[in-house]
């Protein structure tokens, strides 16, 4: 059963496509099954994975619209471990269309059901805006990973998801978790990242992943090439900080199994010494 990631902040340009792609990509590597699905109309993380109108035969648009099933909106990458669905929104007319139909928070939660054995992790690439496809993707989460541009005043949107995550829990989602805050583009001994790091642990310090990742041009240039940083150069610094913020998200998923599993290995434990006396 897959752990559902969604990647989200309410704000432009923070590096939710850099992280959502490049966590599912290092997180393949690792041997996890993993799927992308791509959850904002520019397409942006089919992009950076190399998928255009033409590669695209059936993505979230067309699953959305039942005009094809979860299942065919599977694209298999280079990597044999990671799969995309893409999505492929060409006029306004469709984006409208998607839009209203997002109004049920619930679809892609019950599409997901089909497949969400297949995987071991799930990654949503979430649009910069709180409604429609957001909402969806919160509905069907585990949990939410929050990437912060360092130096960017960044607390009103954390505020804001927080707000958020209240609501959803409420109405749809009650075990939605934060799986962290990631800082990401950071440039160390900056005046500006000193604020940021210094607001966000006064008030998050708990929910703070331990990984950053640097500002990093390869992570630009991979996306450009239509390829995940780690297919691109291995080594760079960008490919290295997500490989290690993949191993920090496996090594939290293992210890929530443990406890989850804990109360039937105690149980096992009472029946075997009852049985022994
Ligand atoms: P949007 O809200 O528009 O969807 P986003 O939050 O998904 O944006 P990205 O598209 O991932 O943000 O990143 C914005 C820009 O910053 C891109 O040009 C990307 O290549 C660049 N970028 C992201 N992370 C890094 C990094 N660690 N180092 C350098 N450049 C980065
Ligand atoms: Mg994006």
């Amino acid at each position: 059963m897959a752990k559902i990631i969604a990647v989200a902040l309410p704000k432009g340009g923070v590096g939710k496509t850099t992280t959502a792609v490049n966590l599912a990509a290092s997180l393949a590597v690792a041997e996890q099954r993993t799927l992308l699905i791509d959850m904002d109309t520019f397409g942006a993380s089919g992009l950076s994975l190399g998928f255009t109108n033409g590669t695209i035969k059936a993505g979230l648009y067309e699953v959305f619209n039942f005009v094809a099933g979860i299942q065919s909106a599977i694209h298999k990458t280079e990597l044999s471990f990671l799969d995309i669905i893409p999505i492929n929104v060409q006029s306004l007319h469709a984006e409208e269309r998607l839009t209203r139909l997002a109004d049920n928070r619930s679809m892609l939660k019950n599409f997901l059901r089909a497949i969400v054995h297949q995987y071991d992790y799930i990654i949503l690439d979430c649009p910069p805006v709180l409604r429609g496809l957001s909402t969806n993707a919160l509905t069907a989460a585990d949990s939410v990973l929050m990437p912060v541009k360092s130096g960017h005043f960044a607390l009103d949107a954390v505020d804001k998801l927080f707000t958020y995550l209240e609501w959803i829990r409420e109405v749809a989602n009650k075990s939605l978790q934060v799986e962290g805050i990631l800082i990401t583009m950071h440039e160390p001994n900056t005046r500006v990242t000193d604020i940021t790091m210094r607001e966000l642990q006064a008030k998050y310090r708990r929910h703070m992943f331990r990984t950053f990742i640097p500002k990093n041009i390869s992570l630009g240039e991979a996306s450009f090439y239509g390829k995940a940083a780690i297919m691109y150069k291995v080594n760079s610094r960008g490919s290295v900080a997500y490989l290690t913020l993949a191993r920090e998200i496996i090594a939290h998923a293992r210890e929530e199994q443990t406890l989850k599993l804990q109360p039937s290995i105690v149980q096992a434990a009472v029946t075997q010494a009852q049985t022994v006396i």
